[in-house]
C-alpha cells in the first residue's frame, strides 16, 4: 500500500473515533467507491442524543422525521433518544394513538426493518470496524477489501519484455488494459474530439479491437506477419490472444523471445501509423508499415540480445530460425 494511503487511512481512524462530527468521509482517489467505509456503530443513545425520529441520520440517509413524518407526528416525545425507547430487549414506543392497519402501520414496520439492522446495547454509543471479526481496525484488512475492489481480474499477468523498448512495453501493459486514449475511450473520459470513427478507415468507432484486430490495414499487416514468419495465420481478434498464443505454441524459448519482438513491434507500429495518418504526418506511410516493423524488431532483438549476433539477412528471410 502506497505509505499516503496508509497515512490517510490512519487519518481518518483517528479523527472517525476520537472528534469529527461530520459523517461523510471519503479517501481522495477513493471516493467512486461506495460504502468503502466499514464502519458501523452501535448505539445506546443513552449519553448522546441520537434522537429516533428527529434530525440525525443515525439508521438511514435521511432523518427519520423526514423518512416517517406520520410516525413522527406520532411520536409522544419529539426530542426522545434511542436510550428513552429502547430498554436493552426490545423498543418501548408512545405513540399519541394507537398504529392499527393504514400507512402509518406500514411505516412502522419500516422502520422497525431500519432499526433491526442497528446493534443497540446499554453500554456507551460507540464505533467498531466491521471489516474485522475483533471489532479491531486493521490496515491490512482494509487494503485487501479495497484492492478487491479497485485492482482489475481476469487479466494477463503484467508483461515486460527485456528484448524491447521500455516505453514500448508500458504502451503494451496500456494496450492490454485497454487504456490506449483510442477515439472511443476519449469519449468515454470525456474529451470534446471531432469524431469517434476509426481514424485510418473511417468507417467504424475507434475502438482498440478495431483499431488492432479489426481494420483492413490491421488484418493485412497480421497476415504479411504470419507469412514472414512462416506460421499457420489465423484470425486475430484480440491482442491478448496473440500473447497468449506466443506462451502456448510449440516453439523453443528463443523463437518465442523472436515472436513476442514482432508482436510488439506489430502492435507499436500500428499506433506509430495511426497517429501520424491523425497528425497528418507523412512520417510512415502505409506501403513501408511491414518494412518498419521488421526493421524495429530487427534493431530491439540485435540490440538487447546479448547473447547472440543477429544476421539483418536471416531475420528478413526466416526470423523465427536466426538462432
Ligand atoms: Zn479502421
Amino acid at each position: 500500500m502506497l505509505v499516503t494511503v496508509a497515512k490517510s487511512l490512519e487519518t481518518l481512524r483517528s479523527n472517525f473515533f476520537w472528534v469529527v462530527r461530520k459523517r461523510t468521509r471519503s479517501l481522495r482517489g477513493l471516493s467512486g467507491i461506495k460504502s468503502w467505509l466499514r464502519v458501523k456503530r452501535v448505539v445506546s443513545g443513552s449519553e448522546v442524543c441520537y434522537i429516533v425520529l428527529t434530525t440525525d441520520c443515525w439508521v438511514d440517509a435521511k432523518p427519520l422525521s423526514i423518512r416517517f413524518p406520520r410516525l413522527y407526528a406520532l411520536e409522544g416525545d419529539g426530542r426522545c433518544r434511542v436510550a428513552d425507547r429502547w430498554d436493552g430487549s426490545g423498543w418501548r414506543w408512545q405513540w399519541q394513538r394507537s398504529l392499527e392497519g393504514g400507512r402509518s402501520f406500514a411505516d412502522f414496520q419500516a422502520l422497525l426493518g431500519l432499526l433491526d439492522e442497528v446493534g443497540c446495547t446499554l453500554s456507551s454509543d460507540t464505533w467498531v470496524w466491521g471489516l474485522s471479526s475483533d471489532d479491531g481496525f486493521s490496515i491490512a484488512e482494509t487494503r485487501r477489501w479495497i484492492d478487491d475492489r479497485v485492482l482489475p481480474v481476469g487479466l494477463l499477468k503484467t508483461r515486460w519484455c527485456v528484448l524491447v523498448p521500455r516505453k514500448v512495453n508500458i504502451f503494451i501493459w496500456r494496450l492490454l488494459l485497454d487504456r490506449l486514449p483510442t477515439r472511443e475511450r476519449l469519449s468515454v473520459w470525456g474529451f470534446e474530439i471531432e469524431s469517434i470513427m476509426c481514424s485510418v478507415c473511417g468507417l467504424v468507432t475507434e475502438h482498440l479491437l478495431h483499431l488492432f484486430c479489426q481494420c483492413e490495414v490491421a488484418t493485412s499487416i497480421w497476415d504479411h506477419i504470419f507469412r514472414w514468419l512462416q506460421i499457420p495465420s489465423f484470425g486475430v481478434l484480440h491482442p491478448k490472444e496473440v500473447f497468449g498464443w506466443i506462451e502456448e505454441c510449440r516453439l523453443r524459448s528463443n523463437q518465442r523471445k523472436v515472436l513476442e519482438v514482432v508482436v510488439c513491434a506489430a502492435l507499436w507500429i500500428m499506433w506509430r501509423y495511426r497517429n501520424d495518418v491523425i497528425h497528418e504526418s507523412r512520417k510512415m506511410r502505409k506501403g513501408i508499415i511491414l518494412d518498419c516493423i521488421k526493421e524495429f524488431s530487427f534493431v530491439w532483438f540485435h540490440n538487447r540480445h546479448n547473447k547472440v549476433v543477429v544476421s539483418w539477412t536471416d531475420w528478413l528471410q526466416q526470423p523465427l530460425n536466426v538462432l
